[in-house]
Parts: structure tokens; sequence; C-alpha cells
């Protein structure tokens, strides 16, 4: 993603929009975009959340009522400024959010939605039952924004106030995606191959960039909820029950969930057709009656079959033929390197693994395996398929905890700990089945193994005040990938390279962490004859410049090349540990393998 495709026809964008109050437009056109611009806002949220996280939410209109809420009660009842009931509504949803977020951002599948239902129920129904809310009438007489003395009474004026904060969302949003917080969220959606393990691998704490997004959506909604009940100068409980929270995931879906264009297409689009068809279809069918509804849901049906991406990507592509976009490829690569960690001296002590041991219900995969690596090694993992070596791996990263046993890197006890402590310690990872997120190019997806390298966070990614940073993370990824041999693709998206490249890529995204010792799992799995060899360069370069691996790998020949000792495992136990020469000589391994091919011939029969 480029932080502005189109930076020419965005800026026109914005001038037109914001100067439409000074043009003799009907006031109706006026009113339609307020609704869009308020939609809008609550819509981005969804992006962030839903779309590029993968969370879905029903309960965002009960956050826009928390917003509209709290200014109803601040400035009618206890007759405080407007601003001060921003400030308050902005500090109970964040804290709603927080606390709610918390709970509930643990459960995974469908018990996530299902939470966000029952909480937006919940908030309608307190407070359409609170005496000091009004109940269902809710409250009346809201005083207009006022700043200093201008007063956004109008619907001309409160324009530019929504308008206003929509825009400046969407910079928001569109610089958090295109940041280290936002390499992170893209990672999280499981929707899209994506999930928590990798990122934790890198260091990120997954629960807290949700809880960040969950935020960060919810704020976005309490605003527009605010807006809201100042222009309308009253609230009452129904614009924020379920009916709405599930129409704003209706937009975000149709205009092109987890894209910001698709936030105001989706609004735009749902909030014009609403009002056409409850003209028309009253005509049609006669009577009078919510006929949109059934309008909505076969268009949904539809889109999610048809182009399920939304509209906003089919819009964005036919932009992309007629405008100039803006070149993304710059790399600076003379901003300043990253901070790199002291590694061990050659010959140290680097990894311990003393008697590990995994069980998966009666099944022990892993059987109290020991080894050590010292800096600048280069050992391999071998053994048949099933043998427990990546659950071996698993436990040495912390993916998975260990039934029992002792693991020390560089000195420090690391078993008991998460990936997330033991990648800070200084050990980095690639994995079996490949984990990169597709729709991220190349060069972004190596920039998210620089994630302990930098500091920046969403509020830093959103004012803009990450830049310098960024630079220096691209720069590194830049370096990485020409490292690997891999630098002429880095702008391609990952999703479009082939297994071998995104093997590399992996391999690339994990060096970007400087780790002190860095394992890959089955790296050859996979590739073609000529990408192998082309990673044993790579491999060979890397122990050359006195990297320490730990390799795992089924391919026995290209273990044998590359390393300097071998640990033999079959069925969860240890076999053998030695040099190349000794394992391949040895009578048990050889056994251990035939058995394996046995197998397998077995199985083609
Ligand atoms: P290898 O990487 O050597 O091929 P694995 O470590 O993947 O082997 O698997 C070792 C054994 O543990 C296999 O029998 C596998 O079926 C089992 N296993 C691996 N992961 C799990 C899990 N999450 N739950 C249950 N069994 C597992
Ligand atoms: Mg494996």
């Amino acid at each position: 993603m480029t932080r502005f495709p189109f930076p020419l026809p965005a800026a026109a964008a914005t001038v037109l929009l914001l100067g439409l109050p000074l043009l003799p437009v009907p006031d109706f056109w006026i009113t339609q975009l307020n609704y869009i611009g308020l939609f809008s806002l609550v819509v981005l949220g969804l992006v962030l959340l839903t779309g590029v996280g993968g969370l879905t939410s029903f309960g965002q209109a009960a956050f826009a009522g928390v917003g509209a809420y709290a200014t109803g009660y601040l400035t009618t009842v206890l007759g405080l400024s407007p601003w001060l009931g921003l400030i308050a509504g902005l500090a109970v949803t964040a804290a709603l959010a927080l606390a709610i977020g918390a709970l509930t951002l643990r459960m995974s599948g469908h018990y996530l939605p299902l939470a966000t239902i029952c909480w937006c129920l919940a908030l309608y129904y307190l407070i359409g039952n609170l005496e000091v809310l009004g109940k269902y009438d809710g409250l009346l007489g809201l005083p207009a924004v006022t700043l200093g003395d201008v007063s956004f009474q109008s619907e001309r004026r409160i324009y530019w106030l929504i308008w206003g904060a929509a825009l400046l969302a969407a910079l928001g949003v569109t610089r958090l995606l295109d940041s280290r917080p936002g390499r992170i969220m893209r990672a999280l959606n499981a929707n899209r191959g994506g999930g928590s393990t990798m990122p934790e691998a890198m260091g990120a704490s997954t629960l807290r960039y949700k809880l960040v997004m969950f935020v960060i959506a919810a704020l976005l909604a309490c605003v527009s909820g605010w807006l809201y009940a100042h222009m309308q100068r009253s609230v009452n409980p129904s614009p924020f029950g379920i009916k709405f929270g599930i129409e704003y995931l209706f937009m975000a879906v149709v205009g092109g969930i987890g894209t910001v264009g698709g936030a105001f297409a989706g609004a735009a689009l749902v909030k014009l057709a609403e009002d056409q068809l409850k003209v028309w279809l009253p005509l049609v069918f006669g009577g009078s009656g919510n006929y949109e509804i059934i309008v909505f849901g076969i268009v949904l049906v539809l889109v999610l079959r048809f182009a399920p991406d939304g509209l906003w990507p089919l819009v964005s592509r036919l932009l992309a033929r007629v405008l100039p976009a803006r070149d993304a490829r710059a790399v600076d690569e003379t901003a300043p390197p990253l901070a790199s960690r002291s590694h061990p001296p050659r010959g140290a002590a680097l990894l311990d693994v003393r008697a590990i041991r995994k069980q998966f219900g009666g099944l022990v995969a892993v059987n109290d395996i020991s080894f050590q690596i010292r800096a600048g090694d280069i050992v391999g993992l071998i053994g048949p398929n099933g043998a427990g070596k990546s659950t071996t791996f698993n436990l040495v990263s912390g993916v998975l905890p260990l039934t029992r046993g002792e693991v020390e890197l560089l000195g420090q006890r690391v078993d008991g700990r998460g990936s997330r402590d033991i990648a800070r310690a200084g050990l980095s990872r690639t994995f079996q089945h490949v984990k990169l997120v597709p729709d991220m190019t190349v060069l972004e997806n190596v920039a998210l193994g620089c994630y302990l390298r930098t500091k920046s966070g969403a509020v830093a990614a959103m004012l803009g005040l990450d830049r310098a940073e960024e630079r220096q993370a691209r720069a590194e990824a830049m370096r990485q990938l020409r490292r690997i041999g891999l630098a002429d693709q880095a702008f391609e998206l990952a999703g479009n390279l082939a297994l071998g490249p995104q093997r590399l890529v992996e391999i690339a995204r994990a060096l970007a962490s400087d780790p002190s010792l860095l394992l890959l799992d089955e790296p050859a799995a996979g590739l073609r004859h000529k990408e192998k060899e082309a990673l044993a360069e790579v491999l060979k370069q890397l122990k050359a410049e006195g990297l320490s691996l730990l390799l795992v790998e089924h391919d026995m020949d290209f273990v044998m090349k590359l390393t300097d000792r071998i640990v033999v495992m079959e069925f969860g136990r240890w076999l053998m540990e030695g040099t190349p020469p000794e394992v391949q000589a040895s009578p048990a391994v050889r056994a251990a393998y035939l058995g394996a091919d046995d197998l397998t011939d077995e199985g083609r029969i």
C-alpha cells in the first residue's frame, strides 16, 4: 500500500468537498452529504477493525450512541459546552472500548461478532430505560457547537465540522495502515490467511494491536455520534441500535472493506440508494414498509458473491488507468541504519536446549530432546516426516508451550516465555508454511521484521511523526532484500511471488530483526532444483557473515552440504548427533530414513 496513491485527485476532491457549502447548491445536497460524512466516520473505523484486522463488529452504532448521549447529557442537563461533551464522550468511549475489548478480543471466531451484538443491544436498552437520559424520548434542545464567535448551527456550517473530521480521520487511517503498527494490523486478518503467530514471532503483542484498532474504531464512531447529536440538536436511542450497527457493516462491505476510499463509497452508496428506494419501492409494491432492507439483503449477497472486495477496488483500478499514480518505489537508502544488537563472539554459547518435551494428549511429539548451538554454528535438525522437528522448533521459539524441559538463549532462560519475548532476546524464525501478508509488498513484508528495532506507535503514525523511522525501516528492508538477492522484486505484492522467492522473503524478514540466532523451518521444501541452489548460496553467504543458524530440513543432501553439525530425530526421540559425514555413515539414520521411505512406498501402493 502506498500512502496516497492518487495525491492530486485526493487533493481536488478535498477542496471540492470543503468548498461545496459556499456554492449555491441545494440544501438537500448538504443534508445528504452531512449524513454521508457522519456514516463514513463510523465506517472508517470498521475498515480498520473488520477490513484490515478481520475483527467483525456489529456494535459500532452503540459507540456513536455513547458519543451522542455523553454530549447530550452534559450540555442539556449540566449546561456544559459541547466541546466538554466531546471530551467526556471520547473518555467514556475509550474506557468502555478498552474494557469490552479486553473481555472480548481474546475470543475467536464468531464469539466476537456475537459479543458486539450483545453489547449493542444492551446499551440500547440501557439508554432507553434510563430516566436521566430521557428514556426512549431522548434528550432535546442540545446547543449548537460554537468555536469562538463562529456557530456551527446551520447545516451548511456543521458540514465543515463533519467533513473536516471525516477527512482528517481518513488521513489518519491511511497513514496508520502504512506504518509500523499498520503492518502488524494488516498481518492479523485471519480471513486473509493471517493470524497472530507470525506477528508475535516478530515481537508484537497482537492483543494490544487488536485493542488499539478496537479503540480507534470506537472513538471514530463516538465523534460521529457527537456531531450527529449537535446536528440534530437532540438525541434518542433509535439511531444507535443494532439495525444501524448492521447497516454500518453493510456500508463497509459494499464500499470495499479494508480500503479507506471504500468507507466513503459505501456510506454514499447506501445512503443515496436508501433514499431512492424509500421513494420507489412503495410505488412498486404498494403500501408502506421497509422494503429497502430486502434489496440491501440481496445486494449484500450479490456483492459477496461477485465483488467480495467491494466496489472501491473497482473504482481505484479505473482511476489507476486514467490518473497519474504516485511512485511508491522510493526507498531512501541514505537513511541512517537502525540500531543493531551486540552479537555474541564466535564460539560463545548461544542456545542450550535441555530435555525438552511436548505431549499432544497421548502423543509424545518431542521426547526429551537436548542439543546446543554455539555462535557461528550452522546446526541441522533432521528426521523423517512427523519426527517432531517443527514441534521442536515451535518449542524453542516459544510458539508452543513446553510440557517440560529448559531452553537457554544467550544465558537467559526463555522456556515458558512467549515467542514475542524470545524474539526480543535475539531469536528470529521462518515458518514451514510461509506466513507472508499477501496484499503487502515484499518490501513491506520485510519491513515488518524491523518491528522490534523501531518504536512508533499508532498515534505517532496517524500524526505522521514516524516518517524518519519509516525511512530507516524501509532502507533496512531493502538492504536485507539485497542480501538475499531479491531487491528487484521489492515492490511486487508478496502474494504474487512463487514459493521459492516467498521463502527467501521470509528469511529477509527474519534477518531484518537483526537476530543472533536464525531458525529456518524447511526452507527448501517445495522448491525447484534451481531455487534450492539459490537458497543454498544465500545460506552459505549468511554463514560466512558469521550468522548462527538452526536449520530444519527434510532434504538430506541440502543439509549435508551446509551444516557443521546435525541432530537427528525419529518419532520424537533423539537419534544421534554428529558431523554430516558421521550422520551419513550412521546405520541408525539410514534405517530411519529408509523406514520412512518404505512407508511412503507402501502409501503409494
Ligand atoms: P516434523 O516437522 O518433523 O515433520 P512435527 O513436529 O510437525 O513433525 O510433528 C510431530 C508429530 O506431532 C506428528 O505426529 C504430528 O502429527 C504431531 N503434531 C504436531 N503438531 C500437533 C498438534 N498441534 N496437535 C497434535 N499433534 C500434533
Ligand atoms: Mg515440519
